[in-house]
């Protein structure tokens, strides 16, 4: 043994996700220790608001006594329980039935894992079988859209239309990705937003035609895309790609893993976008953060064909050890009781039109090219050239700078590509709202300066 080896560092042995390693081991990584309501703290003692709601997912801050209180609960009850054999929790029993009364679309039953990767996961082995069962065994393509973010699985990689995904030689055969729905990146010059939908339907339509309609399993696609940048779709987007996905018995699944429990405003991203899905997955906000939690949606057609096909192979054969947790079903009940029923979603529609007007007004920075969101979410498109919309170089990171330069004032924002994006706790007040644009504005000022010097 070294007896002259110097101490290692106590968070050198903590291997981060989606995070930079080499910068990571000279920095070191920001240690976070406490956490009240919007504001989350550092080691040293320095105070942050959380913009992002940690992953999107903190929308009632970070200390809910509520929450804790149900879990403490649920933990002298029943702390642990699974679902399979036939057996359920019965607080996980309560929650499904809970999540089918207030579905966007009728839906007949609740499948839980504990993430959203998990449940996109779960939808693909879902489809498979039913394709297997239903005498159709070709049936395995997926369409998903470039931009789209669906998880860290190796579906919910596959299914992610971002480069960083070639990393692990992925996404496999039979992974097709359509044209991201954003009209002003993606828009040709002179074509209207009209022009621009009627393209991505064409497509649509061309791809499924070419790939054959019966090698394809099913479409996913977020509401809103979020972590491709807050990306709402063109107008009519998905009023228009429906009908075609109808006409080909292709179904839809709206991965409301973000959307999903008031973040566009309405309950569920697909009231705000018109989705009519046949499957739904929702997590995050499922729990607001405060244990992992996923759930899969499925239709009472969806349901139906399931359970045969689960006859053809004895069983169901999928589940996770601790999907069901009945913890995280006592929390999640309970944060769908805050958001319906204590006036939540009632503060929320009252503070949206404020964080919209606010984020909206950066339009007119030198900096930015696109200001957009809906609801509680947001970004900023960050351009070099606003008439040409030319975004800087990458190893420029601007994104990354402005990031850092809101950290260092106490503001946690995410950049992502060449945006930053806004998706903070639904419990913000307007006079919050206030502080955190004011140290963007200071933000964008800064970095301004800096590139201009
Ligand atoms: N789908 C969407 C739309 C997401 O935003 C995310 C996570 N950001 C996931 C799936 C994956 O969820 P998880 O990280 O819980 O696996």
């Amino acid at each position: 043994m070294n007896l002259i080896a110097p101490a290692p560092d106590r968070t050198s042995a903590f291997l981060h996700p989606f995070s930079d390693l080499g910068s990571l081991q000279q920095d070191g990584p920001s240690v976070m220790t406490e956490g009240d309501g919007i504001y989350v703290r550092d080691e040293s003692g320095k105070r942050y608001i959380e913009g992002n709601s940690g992953l999107w997912n903190a929308v009632l801050g970070f200390s809910d006594s509520r929450l804790a209180d149900a879990a403490s609960e649920q933990y002298r009850r029943l702390p642990a329980y699974h679902a399979f054999f036939g057996r359920v929790p019965e607080t996980s029993a309560r929650l499904a039935r809970r999540l089918v009364d207030i579905a966007p679309v009728p839906m007949a039953r609740v499948f839980f894992a504990n993430s959203g990767s998990e449940a996109n996961d779960t939808v693909v082995k879902m489809l498979w079988m039913l394709a297997r069962a239903e005498g159709r065994p070709q049936r395995r393509k997926l369409l998903s859209r470039r931009g789209a973010y669906h998880g860290t699985t190796v579906m919910g990689t596959s299914l992610t239309g971002k480069d960083y995904v070639r990393a692990f030689g992925l996404p496999p055969e039979g992974v097709i990705f359509l044209t991201c729905p954003h009209y002003w990146r993606e828009g040709r010059a002179g074509e209207s937003e009209a022009d621009f939908l009627d393209r991505l339907v064409a497509e649509l339509e061309q791809t499924i035609v070419r790939e054959g309609a019966d090698t394809i399993a099913g479409m996913i696609a977020e509401p809103i895309m979020g972590a491709g940048g807050v990306i709402p779709p063109v107008a009519g987007y998905f009023a228009a790609i429906q009908p075609v996905l109808r006409r080909h018995h292709i179904p839809l699944v709206a991965d409301e893993v973000i959307s999903g429990f008031g973040r566009t405003g309405s309950l569920w991203g697909s009231q705000t976008y018109g989705v009519e899905p046949d499957l739904i997955i929702a997590s995050k906000c499922i729990t607001a953060g405060y244990f992992p939690m996923s759930a899969v949606m499925v239709s009472a057609e969806f349901d139906d064909r399931l359970t045969a096909a689960s006859q053809e192979f004895g069983e169901f054969p999928h589940g996770f050890t601790t999907g069901a947790h009945p913890v995280g079903c006592a929390i999640a009940l309970t944060v769908l009781d805050i958001l319906l029923n204590r006036g939540v979603l009632d503060h929320l529609a009252g503070i949206i039109p404020a964080f919209q007007s606010r984020l909206r007004s950066f339009a007119g920075h030198p900096l930015i090219g696109e200001a957009r969101g809906v609801g509680l979410m947001g970004a900023l498109d960050v351009v070099a050239d606003k008439p040409t919309k030319a975004p800087f170089p990458s190893d420029f990171e601007v994104g990354e700078r402005i990031a850092k330069a809101a950290f260092r004032r106490g503001l946690i924002i995410r950049p992502l590509g060449n945006s930053v994006i806004f998706a903070p706790p639904f419990i913000m007040t307007r006079s919050e709202i206030d502080t955190m644009f004011d140290i963007v504005q200071a933000t964008l000022d800064e970095v301004l300066e800096g590139l201009r010097a």
